[in-house]
C-alpha cells in the first residue's frame, strides 16, 4: 500500500461502514503540542489507520503511531533520541454507541459538531502520552556521573536537625 498523508479530520462511523484504512504519515510540524517537549522539530509521524465495526457491532479506530524524537535528558541536559510508539483503539460515543457498552480496552471520545473525529490530534495524544515521565538516559550513556550526583545530594540536605553529627558536634562545645 502506498504511504499517504493521513487526513486531519474524518467521519469514524462512515469511515467504519466503508471500512477504510490508512497506511501513512502524521506531519511533525502540525503537533505543536509535543514539539514542546522536543528540542528538534519532530519528525513526521507513521501511522497506520483502520477503520472497522467489531462482533459487537461497535464502529471503532484501531491503529498505531512510530516516531523517533529528540529530547533533552532531564539529568545531563545532553540531547537523546526516543521512540514513542504507541497502539491504540478508540470508538466514537453516539447516539447508538455509549461509552458504558464499550470493551475496557476501547477509548471512547466524543465527536465534534460535524460527527468528525481529529485524527492528528488523536495521535498527537498518543504520542504525548507514550513520553517517558522522566526523560533521561540509561546510567551509562548519562554524562553525569550517578555517584557523584548522589554525593552532591547527601551534601544539598541542609537540616541540621535531622544529622546525628550535629548533636554530636553541639555536645563536644558544651
Ligand atoms: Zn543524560
Amino acid at each position: 500500500m502506498q504511504k499517504v498523508r493521513v487526513p486531519i479530520t474524518v467521519d469514524p462511523v462512515k469511515s467504519a461502514g466503508k471500512q477504510l484504512t490508512y497506511l501513512g504519515t502524521v506531519p511533525g510540524k502540525s503537533l505543536v503540542r509535543l514539539q514542546e517537549m522536543l528540542i528538534e522539530p519532530c519528525a513526521d509521524v507513521d501511522v497506520s489507520l483502520s477503520f472497522d465495526t467489531d462482533e459487537q457491532g461497535i464502529k471503532r479506530i484501531s491503529g498505531n503511531a512510530q516516531v523517533t524524537v529528540q529530547a533533552c535528558c532531564e539529568r545531563c541536559g545532553e540531547s537523546m533520541g526516543l521512540t514513542l510508539a504507541s497502539t491504540f483503539i478508540y470508538a466514537p460515543v453516539t447516539r447508538r454507541q455509549a461509552a458504558t457498552d464499550m470493551p475496557d480496552e476501547y477509548e471512547p471520545f466524543e465527536l465534534d459538531e460535524m460527527g468528525e473525529v481529529n485524527l492528528h490530534t488523536l495521535v498527537e495524544d498518543e504520542l504525548i502520552l507514550a513520553m517517558p515521565v522522566v526523560v533521561k538516559h540509561d546510567e551509562r550513556e548519562c554524562r553525569v556521573d550517578t555517584h557523584a550526583m548522589q554525593w552532591g545530594n547527601v551534601d544539598d540536605t541542609p537540616d541540621v536537625s535531622d544529622n546525628p553529627f550535629a548533636v554530636l558536634q553541639e555536645l563536644k562545645r558544651k
